[in-house]
């Protein structure tokens, strides 16, 4: 584990002082990677927090450009940002938010092969995709890799929020898919008022520094429903289903 030079135990004081983060979880943070899929509303604010947070590494991953409808909600883009790659445009941002970390950008779409690959490199991943499709390679390449994954969701008034550890008994993405149906909108579509991004990306970042670090109670197993409207919090705990394609014991092989 890496050793915190005297800037960064100032520059950390107020997590370090926490009571049962100390030191070390600073330097198991100094230590990890995090890998963010998805440079949007969520991913903006997912690794604002974990770069100010002195995460060592985080990887960037996104082949969207930037466009003017972008900037209501996704804080890492100024107006000059427009038309070029979000990844790029983001790590820019981050690097001024703290130069100390290592920040790469991949701007490709990955198949199951290469994700995989990537994903092995680093200690946990982040979904702030906004479509089904890739949210399910990503979790059957995080089942394969057993590499944690804190999804995060949020359109119109609603956001959603769970982390899969991968553990023999535990429930996956699919698992969880198959219980909400095929909803595949997105915020084009259904629209999203700003500040929820915001928040579930922020609260994305906090879950995964409590899986690096194994401080608190990781939201495993259960699902995070929050509706902005009423600011009602509710929690549905979610079985492992027998027959999932992806993580049930007998049929784990990717299709
Ligand atoms: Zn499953």
């Amino acid at each position: 584990m890496q050793e915190l030079t005297d800037k960064e135990l100032l520059r950390y004081d107020r997590q370090i002082t926490l009571h049962g983060f100390d030191v070390e979880k600073q330097q198991i943070l100094k230590s990890s990677s995090v890998l963010i899929i998805g440079l949007g509303g969520l991913g903006c604010a997912a690794s604002l927090y974990l770069a100010a947070s002195g995460v060592g590494k985080l990887t960037l991953l996104d082949f969207d450009i930037v466009s003017k409808s972008n900037l209501n909600r996704q804080v890492l883009y100024t107006e000059k940002s427009i038309n070029h790659y979000k990844v790029d445009e983001a790590k820019l941002a981050l690097c001024k938010i703290n130069n100390d970390i290592v920040i790469e950008s991949i701007n490709q779409q990955l198949d199951d092969s290469d994700l995989i690959s990537l994903i092995k490199q680093h200690n946990i991943v982040i979904d702030c995709t906004d479509n089904l499709i890739t949210r399910e390679q990503i979790n059957r390449c995080c089942f394969q890799s057993k590499t944690p994954l804190v999804s995060g969701s949020a359109i119109r008034m609603e956001g959603l929020l769970t982390v899969f550890t991968y553990q023999q008994d535990e429930p996956c993405y699919y698992c969880l898919s198959r219980l909400f149906g095929n909803d595949q909108l997105t915020c084009i579509e259904a629209g999203v008022l700003a500040p929820l991004v915001g928040m579930f990306g922020s609260m994305q970042a906090l879950e995964a520094i409590k899986v690096l670090t194994h401080y608190g109670v990781p939201l495993v197993r259960r699902l995070l429903i929050v509706d902005v409207m009423t600011m009602q919090f509710n929690q549905v705990t979610f079985p492992k289903q027998p027959n999932c394609y992806v993580c049930a014991s007998n049929i784990n092989q990717i299709k």
